[in-house]
């Protein structure tokens, strides 16, 4: 038997289980393929990331001893196929795929060889770990998930058994809103990568690509290897972390990451185990004031990340066409083009991406999302606006943010309740709404804020179905005071807005 390696974009890791199940010696290829990039228009530093990233994997392993195939191609299956004559393979083997769109594509591509997909390990759970929680449980929690995982892995926790500082959670001493005009209120700048040869190449052929992409390209600052990753880690850790928690949920115009880690471009690459990440940030020497940090970040990696992928594994097939609410809108021309946004909020945030491929989870979730869903926009556009916008960006992040988190698409397997808000929050969280032409605090009228009319609509539009979502029968006992003059005009805002956009 000849054993032949194919590594794909996402799996650049030395422990990853195909690549590390084989001797020095072994046949391996990496591929860039321009079919696979005309699903939908990516985002240029996106596709510089990860072409760039391949090619310095690609190189430390030819360093290390394999046989490396590094081959630019239109598709996968001819290079493969010519690889496999090559050298005679008669098992090709790679990690399994986490997106279930690549392992549908692998099974297409009739290589005429025995493949064989080993078990993803790339998560601190595998796919079997999770089904195994899951199984038999009425509802898939994310807190007991959680827990379980902080045990399993023994993170922040007292020998006694107990969580350190004898709390699971620390959201009270999180999620403050920005100090807004206050200069010392400054988030330190990240930290930035000069391109090298290998990434001015890959930038070149993003330049000269005839296939539509998205965002721009200039000021691409990106790490593009493990070590760069480390090195932002390092950063996060020391300059970002022990301000992270308290202003996790802050948006300040200008200040485009805040003290988020920006460390989801190489965790979903594999350039950085997410074990790693979190090991590093529990060794840290913590007082009671930054255990919040410590915490509130842990919870991302090993909580909600770990989470939304376990969920996407045991999704059914239906799942990313599933649309609770029936929205049929079209997403808006401007998510493509932020000259045209005239929302202060959607704008800064659709701007900022249009540069760099980032914004951090409040923008994606209380902007972006958040407008999509109170606008009632078809929840495959949304999501696949975010798929095509966001360096980090892969399917398995996709259903179960934007589809399931974002838009309640799934009717609730996943979040206990839609995620939708007024102006209020924005204005509350951020300080978008002052350099705004629409008024925060209206909701009908000349100036009125779109967020707001089209939130109470929302509520209106959908009264029956989020009268059985119980976390929302306060906010409908609002609904119920409105007048019906009121709710008309609501009505009618909503309406004209979506006929001139
Ligand atoms: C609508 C929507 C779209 C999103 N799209 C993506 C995406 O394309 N890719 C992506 O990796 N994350 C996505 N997220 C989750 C989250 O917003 C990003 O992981 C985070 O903003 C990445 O920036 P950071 O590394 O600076 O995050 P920080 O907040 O500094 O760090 C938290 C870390 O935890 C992880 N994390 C936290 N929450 C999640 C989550 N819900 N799902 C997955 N990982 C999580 C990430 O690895 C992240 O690096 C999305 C969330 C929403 C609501
Ligand atoms: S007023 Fe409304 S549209 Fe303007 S920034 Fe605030 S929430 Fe956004």
């Amino acid at each position: 038997m000849t054993v032949g390696v194919w590594i794909i974009g996402d799996q650049l890791w030395r422990q990853s289980a195909a690549i590390a199940s084989v001797p020095l010696g072994t046949p391996v290829i990496l591929i860039e393929s321009l079919d696979h990039i005309k699903t939908r228009p990516y985002h240029q530093q996106k596709l510089v990331l990860i072409w760039s990233a391949m090619r310095h994997f690609a190189a430390e392993l030819a360093e290390e001893g394999h046989r490396l195939e590094y081959i630019e191609a239109e598709g996968f299956a001819k290079p493969l196929k010519a690889w496999i004559k090559t050298h005679k393979i008669t098992e090709l083997r790679l990690t399994a795929p986490t997106d279930k769109s690549f392992t549908e594509i692998i099974s297409t591509l009739n290589l005429g060889c025995n493949i064989k997909l080993l078990e993803n390990n790339h998560f601190l759970w595998t796919e079997t770990e999770f089904k195994t929680w899951a199984k038999d449980r009425k509802r898939l929690l994310m807190e007991d998930f959680y827990r379980q995982c902080r045990r399993r892995f023994n993170i922040l926790m007292q020998k006694n058994g107990k969580p350190i500082g004898d709390q699971w959670n620390f959201d009270q001493d999180n999620r403050k809103p920005p100090k807004k005009n206050d200069p010392s209120f400054n988030p330190p700048k990240p930290l930035e990568f000069k391109p090298d040869a290998v990434t001015q190449q890959v930038i070149a052929k993003v330049k000269q690509l005839k296939t539509p992409t998205y965002g721009k390209l200039d000021g691409f600052t990106w790490g593009v290897t493990r070590s760069q990753a480390l090195q932002v880690l390092n950063n996060f850790i020391t300059q970002r972390l022990e301000t992270f928690g308290p202003y996790q949920d802050a948006m300040v115009t200008g200040q485009d990451t805040m003290w988020h880690a920006l460390l989801s471009p190489y965790i979903n690459l594999g350039l950085l185990h997410p074990l790693e990440v979190v090991e590093a940030v529990a060794a840290e020497d913590y007082d009671d004031r930054s255990l919040s940090s410590v915490e509130g970040f842990i919870r991302q990696v090993i909580g909600w990340r770990e989470y939304m992928r376990g969920v996407y594994s045991i999704a059914p097939d239906d799942y990313g066409d599933r649309n609770w609410f029936d929205h049929q809108e079209a997403l808006p021309e401007f998510f493509w083009d932020s000259s045209q946004a005239k929302m202060n909020c959607l704008k800064q945030c659709l701007d900022q991406t249009e540069r760099t491929g980032y914004a951090h989870h409040i923008q994606r979730l209380m902007i972006l999302s958040n407008f999509a869903l109170v606008a009632g926009i078809e929840p495959r556009e949304i999501e696949n606006w975010f798929h095509s916008a966001y360096i980090d960006a892969y399917d398995w992040v996709m259903k179960t943010n934007v589809l399931g988190m974002g838009q309640y698409a799934d009717g609730g397997m996943l979040a206990s309740k839609p995620y939708a808000s007024s102006a209020n929050y924005v204005n509350k969280m951020s300080d978008y709404c002052k350099g705004c032409r629409y008024d925060h605090k209206a909701r009908i009228g000349e100036n009125a804020c779109p967020f707001n009319y089209f939130y109470w609509d929302f509520l209106d539009r959908h009264r029956e179905k989020l009268t059985t979502q119980g976390r929302m029968s306060f906010i409908l006992k609002n609904l119920d005071k409105m007048t019906e003059a009121e709710l008309t005009e609501i009505r009618e805002l909503a309406d004209r807005w979506h006929q001139e956009n």
